[in-house]
């Protein structure tokens, strides 16, 4: 779309047309999963803000555009978290809101946006509030968030929340088709799995290992369900072996459960790992269906506990031994 991706076309065309028709607001919140290409949309708009010609913005062939095009626009301002930082402190605001002061460059407009907005301290957005309760009238700021919970009842108040669903399997199709013409084989899985995430689709396209931990998964799973406690400790042992991974293999044991779940009760139009569906049936058959639910539950808990970094060979084999239980 005007050479820009976008996932979001319906959405970004009620936005251009806003623009064009001079109803556009200051400010908005661009809300939805990473992996969306929200940023790239984002770009979009921003490039038919400052286009110089309004009635067809973004044109594609004024100085704006062109700029905008090459990243060079110096009247769209990017705003990022610092790398080596977990948040977006008061400082990158405050130097927002001095050069909200200046007029724009070359453009009727000038465009802020701002990345990975879940990030902004409170203190940060009290003082974007202050550009927002009174903006030049040149300027309007995009903030990026996945979850716009995390911003301020008075931040939300003042901006547009436009949210950005994910987006259809037919789409999803069409970008594997497109992008992957050669992986088409995986296409039943990675509508299931990447849950309308584009993003998702590149990520497992690029990760060599994703495929061979899946199946190394897949063949553990009786080891977690087993009642022999030899099993967990090589449950233990699989996972110490895989520590940089050993939370995609809970994830992928916790897909594989729910699967076997649904299998238990006909509902195969549930079932995410399509192309393991015999294997799973065939595990499925062997299994009280509580015990599925009780290594769910147990894996769900392993997780939470992993991001509070807890020694992964103690958490493992606890883990293994509450599902034996
Ligand atoms: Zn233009």
């Amino acid at each position: 779309m005007y050479g820009y991706t976008t996932f979001h076309e319906g959405l970004m065309n009620n936005l251009i047309k806003s623009v064009r028709s001079g109803t556009s607001s200051h400010a908005y919140i661009f809300e939805g999963d990473a992996g969306l290409g929200i940023f790239s949309s984002s770009k979009l708009f921003a490039a038919a803000l400052t286009c110089a010609n309004k009635a067809s913005a973004p044109c594609g062939s004024c100085p704006s555009c062109i700029q905008a095009g090459a990243d060079t626009n110096p009247d769209i301002i990017y705003v990022e978290k610092p790398k080596d930082r977990k948040t977006i402190g008061i400082e990158p605001v405050r130097a927002v809101n001095s050069d909200a002061a200046i007029r724009p460059f070359s453009s009727a407009r000038k465009v802020y946006i701002i990345k990975e907005g879940d990030a902004l301290t409170p203190e940060a957005q009290n003082a974007l509030l202050k550009t927002l309760e009174e903006p030049p009238e040149y300027a309007v700021f995009i903030i990026i968030v996945e979850n716009s919970s995390a911003l301020l009842p008075t931040v939300l108040s003042r901006s547009t929340l436009i949210h950005f669903p994910p987006v259809s399997d037919a789409l999803i199709a069409k970008y594997v088709t497109e992008k992957y013409p050669d992986r088409l084989n995986r296409l039943p899985f990675l509508k299931k799995y990447c849950e309308g995430i584009p993003g998702a689709v590149d990520k497992i396209i690029a990760d060599e290992n994703f495929e061979p931990l899946r199946a190394a998964s897949l063949d553990k799973l009786p080891k977690l369900l087993s009642r022999e406690r030899i099993d967990a400790y090589e449950i233990q042992r699989f996972l110490d072996e895989n520590k940089d991974d050993a939370e995609e293999i809970i994830d992928f044991w916790i897909s594989y459960l729910r699967d076997m779940l649904a299998l238990q009760l006909d509902a195969d139009h549930g079932v995410i790992n399509v192309d393991k569906i015999n294997s799973l049936r065939a595990l499925s058959g062997k299994y009280d269906p509580k015990l599925a639910v009780i290594a769910v539950n147990e894996l769900i808990t392993a997780k939470k506990m992993m991001s509070r970094f807890v020694n992964l060979k103690a958490l493992s084999l606890r883990t293994a031994l509450k599902i034996q239980l």
